[in-house]
C-alpha cells in the first residue's frame, strides 16, 4: 500500500518518476495536469474553462482541480494507493486532500519533495518534448528523443510561460513544505542528475 505525493515545481521531474513509481508499487497516477489536458483535449467545458488558466501558466481554481481529484480518489483502483503528482499545489487542496483522506480513514504514506534549482528547471521546460505517440517525456539537450518521435511542444513550456508557472509554484506551492514536515511525512529528494539517478534517490528514501 503507497498513498504517495510528488511536489516539485514544474519540469523539477515529477511526472518521469511518477511513471516509475506506479509501475514499482502498481498504484494509479493520479495527475492534475494530465486530467486538466485531458479534459481541454476532448473539448469539455471544464477543460475550456481550465486551459484559459494553463496557457497562462496560472494556477486552475481550487474547487476544479479538488473536485478531478474527488472523483478520481473514489475509483475502486485508488484504494490500492495512488501517486499523486501536481496535486496538492495549494494550502486549500492540501486541506481538501486531508478531509478526503479522512472521510475513508486511510492516510498518506509519503511526501516526496524533488529539489532542483530554478535555473535548471527553467532550461529543462523549454527544452521538454513529449511524443505524442508514445507519451514519453524528453529533454532536446539532456535526454534526446529518437529520430521518429513525433514531438510535441507544450504550450505552457514557452520560456515567458515557465517563468509564471515557477512564480506560482514559489508563492503557492512551496507553503506546503513546512506543513508536510511538521507532520513528518516530507522527505527531500535531490532532482539534479539524470532520471535514472533520481529513481536511486526517490527508491532510497522510500526505503526501497
Ligand atoms: P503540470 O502538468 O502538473 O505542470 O500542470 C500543468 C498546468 O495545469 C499547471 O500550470 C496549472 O495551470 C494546471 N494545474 C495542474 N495541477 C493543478 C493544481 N493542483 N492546481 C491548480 N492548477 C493545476
Amino acid at each position: 500500500m503507497m498513498r504517495l505525493i510528488l511536489l516539485g515545481a514544474p519540469a523539477s521531474g515529477k511526472g518521469t518518476q511518477a511513471k516509475m513509481l506506479v509501475d514499482h508499487y502498481s498504484v494509479p497516477h493520479l495527475s492534475t495536469g494530465d486530467m486538466l489536458r485531458a479534459a481541454k483535449a476532448a473539448g469539455t467545458p471544464l477543460g475550456v474553462a481550465a486551459n484559459e488558466y494553463m496557457s497562462a501558466g496560472k494556477l486552475v481554481p481550487d474547487d476544479v482541480v479538488i473536485g478531478l481529484v474527488e472523483d478520481r480518489l473514489a475509483s475502486a483502483d485508488c484504494a490500492k494507493g495512488f501517486v499523486l503528482d501536481g496535486f496538492p499545489r495549494t494550502v486549500p487542496q492540501a486541506e481538501a486532500l486531508a478531509a478526503m483522506l479522512e472521510r475513508t480513514e486511510t492516510t498518506l504514506n509519503r511526501v516526496l519533495q524533488l529539489d532542483v534549482p530554478r535555473e535548471l528547471l527553467m532550461e529543462r521546460a523549454v527544452l521538454r518534448r513529449t511524443d505524442v505517440k508514445t507519451g514519453q517525456i524528453y529533454n532536446l539537450k539532456y535526454n534526446p528523443p529518437p529520430p521518429d518521435a513525433a514531438l510535441e511542444h507544450r504550450d505552457d513550456d514557452q520560456e515567458e510561460k515557465v517563468r509564471a508557472r515557477l512564480d506560482a509554484y514559489d508563492a503557492m506551492t512551496a507553503a506546503l513544505l513546512p506543513h508536510y514536515k511538521r507532520v513528518s511525512l516530507l522527505s527531500r529528494v535531490d532532482g539534479v542528475g539524470s532520471p535514472k539517478e533520481v529513481t536511486e534517490r526517490v527508491l532510497r528514501a522510500l526505503g526501497q
